[in-house]
């Protein structure tokens, strides 16, 4: 089942085009991202998707269904930093954002376990770290025990520790079953804890898929002869690598990552009467692919 599915959505606001007819789905258990830099749409789509926003053209599914009231009542939602009131504890704002959302008053306590806050339960919110602060948010996203979880930037201003604490929470989440929708700018923490990731760009939709098919990791081999036509038809006979491209002086051979042998390479053009003049091992990294497809 597909937890959403977005289909040739788009939002205008005015003449800024948000979202530009895209197309993606979230499996059910999937921890999904929606990576992009500032600006490329990611807030507006879940604002669509939770119905802060309307659509300005095509449509998207909850459950496979005609979206509800009754299904987002499945969704937890953490859009924006909810207003805690500073000089009430952890519990006392708990209760009240139950108390608005209808939902949850009796889970209180198991959701403040969850998040890790049951030891600091009674201490004013002010008292608390950002840290703190974000896992209490989080805790009343799950309030009532949604399955699934709707996150904008979960981890946006926080310090190393605070960060490391959000993750954690997520895959534990993850663990007990949960579906985890998340808007990021940062590559590495959707690497880090998505599945499946779904990449904007000024709203555009450039990729989406399973995370280690998107993020393939990848080995460069840079190779050049004295005539660089018979390289190349020489190399075509060799096998082990997946792609291969040819620029001005140079070939590249792309490889799974660590299925490169040089010596191998080197021998079988010797082999075949060509004597190499460079020969050079690239690591591709995971920036260098996110920028290639945002930029
Ligand atoms: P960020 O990470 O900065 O929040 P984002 O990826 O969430 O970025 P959006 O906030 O969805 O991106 O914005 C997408 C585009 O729509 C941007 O060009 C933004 O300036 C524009 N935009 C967003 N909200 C409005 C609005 N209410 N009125 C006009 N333009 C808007």
């Amino acid at each position: 089942m597909a937890i959403l599915s977005v289909e040739n959505l788009s939002k205008n606001y005015g003449a800024i085009k948000a979202l530009k007819g895209i197309s993606f789905s979230v499996p059910a258990g999937s921890v999904f991202g929606i990576l992009g830099p500032n600006g490329s749409g990611k807030t507006t789509l879940l604002g669509i998707v939770m119905s802060v926003l309307k659509a300005s053209g095509g449509g998207y599914k909850l459950f496979d269904e005609e979206p509800n009231d009754a299904h987002r009542k499945k969704i937890g939602t953490l859009l924006e930093t909810p207003n805690f009131y500073h000089y009430l504890s952890a519990v006392q704002n708990l209760n009240i954002t139950a108390a608005i959302k209808g939902r949850g008053e009796d889970d209180i306590d198991r959701v403040l376990e969850v998040v890790n806050l049951t030891q600091r339960k009674n201490s004013p919110f002010s008292s608390y770290s950002l840290g703190m602060k974000q896992r209490l948010a989080i805790g009343a996203a799950l309030l009532g025990n949604p399955d699934v979880l709707v996150f904008d930037e979960p981890t946006n201003g926080l310090d190393p520790v605070g960060i490391a604490e959000i993750r954690s929470l997520i895959k534990k989440l993850s663990q007990q079953g949960k579906t985890i929708i998340m808007a990021s700018h940062l590559l590495d923490e959707v690497e880090k804890v998505c599945t499946h990731v779904a990449i904007l760009k000024q709203g555009d939709l450039k990729a989406s898929g399973n995370v280690n098919e998107i993020f393939v990791h990848e080995d460069i081999v840079e190779l050049a002869a004295e005539n660089i036509d018979q390289l190349d038809t020489v190399l075509n006979e060799m096998q082990g690598y997946t792609k291969k491209t040819k620029d001005d002086g140079t070939i590249q051979l792309y490889y799974p990552q660590g299925q490169v042998k040089l010596d191998a390479i080197n021998s079988f053009c010797f082999n075949k009467g060509l004597t190499l003049n460079h020969l050079h091992m690239k690591k591709k990294s995971l920036e260098s692919k996110f920028f290639e497809l945002t930029n």
